[in-house]
């Protein structure tokens, strides 16, 4: 695809929340890299039409990516809080842990 400059094609805007018209006024390549959108004139990477994706899903994202570079991902709110007990308070009883 040939774009050019000025050229009006379809991206979604944040801030219109919905797909608008918007120009080209940055190239990359022989395609759009930024555009402008004709309704609230912002600029932005040109995204090929696509919503970003949502808060819950770039913070699952997060997590995925914490886990795969080895970074362990912050505890679960409720649940298994074992470790994190253990870190902070030095006082280490030997022997058993009453468990409810
Ligand atoms: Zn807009």
């Amino acid at each position: 695809m040939d774009a050019r400059l000025g050229d009006v094609i379809d991206d979604f805007c944040v801030k219109c929340r919905r797909l608008t018209n918007h120009s080209v006024v940055s190239l990359l390549n022989g395609a759009a890299a930024k555009v402008r959108c004709r309704t609230c004139y912002s600029d932005h990477d040109y995204r090929n039409e696509q919503a970003p994706p949502s808060k819950k899903d770039l913070k699952k994202a997060e997590l995925f990516n914490a886990v795969l570079s080895g970074v362990a991902p912050p505890p679960p709110p409720a649940g298994d809080a074992d470790g994190e007990a253990d870190s902070k308070k030095g006082a280490k009883k030997p022997g058993k842990r009453a468990e409810a």
